[in-house]
């Protein structure tokens, strides 16, 4: 694999001027194409006539991929308003100081460690039924917006399970909350209390 340097002259085609090209490699911002973040300082052949990126070296693809892994997607879901009470008296009952954005601790605890459980599709799928029966949907029935930035590995857990149970992105989340509902608020073991008392306290 050749390797390229910034200034070094090239020739590629541009499908900006729909033609074949002198390109001289420079350091540039990528946008990713579906516009979610940027790649930054990566290495690529800029067309000589238009100045736009008409050439991605191949030694460029680990930092670009680098970087698409970086960017944290939010999970976003729009609830019935039932699910958000749940969370927040869960926030309430571990810890009576923690603010309401301790609930994105909560989910990402319990996303993070159900990803690791074998078992975690049946569970999850039991707890989704349970919930639905639990917490009956009515036709216009309230529902809150919860929107949550968390880390991309936590967003890979999060998907992994969403394809693993068949589940989509709000329905996911009823399962998740309910899980919270039977081991924080119903049944509550204390060695798990204490676990989330401990986040609680150095979660700033
Ligand atoms: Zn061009």
């Amino acid at each position: 694999m050749k390797i390229f340097h910034e200034g070094e002259g090239g020739k590629a085609f541009c499908s900006h001027c729909n033609d074949v090209v002198r390109t001289t490699y420079a350091r540039r911002d990528m946008p990713f194409s579906d516009g979610r973040g940027v790649a930054r300082n990566i290495l690529v052949g800029v067309c000589d006539r238009c100045g736009k990126p008409a050439a991605i070296p191949a030694q460029s693809t680990p930092a670009i991929a680098k970087a698409r892994k970086a960017v944290a997607h939010p999970i976003e879901a729009n609830l019935p308003a039932i699910y958000i009470d749940v969370l927040d008296h869960a926030v309430q009952r571990i810890d009576g100081q923690a603010s309401t954005d301790f609930r994105r601790a909560l989910l990402t605890y319990f996303i993070h460690k159900a990803a690791m459980d074998v078992r975690a599709a049946s569970i999850l799928r039991l707890s989704h039924r349970k919930a639905i029966e639990r917490f009956p949907e009515e036709r216009g029935g309230a529902r809150r917006r919860i929107s949550m930035k968390v880390p991309s590995r936590v967003t890979e857990d999060f998907r992994r399970l969403e394809s693993s149970t068949e589940l989509n992105t709000t329905e996911l989340l009823k399962s998740v909350v309910f899980l919270i509902h039977q081991r924080v608020l119903e049944d509550p073991r204390p060695r798990l209390i204490g676990e989330l008392q401990a986040i609680s306290a150095i979660w700033a």
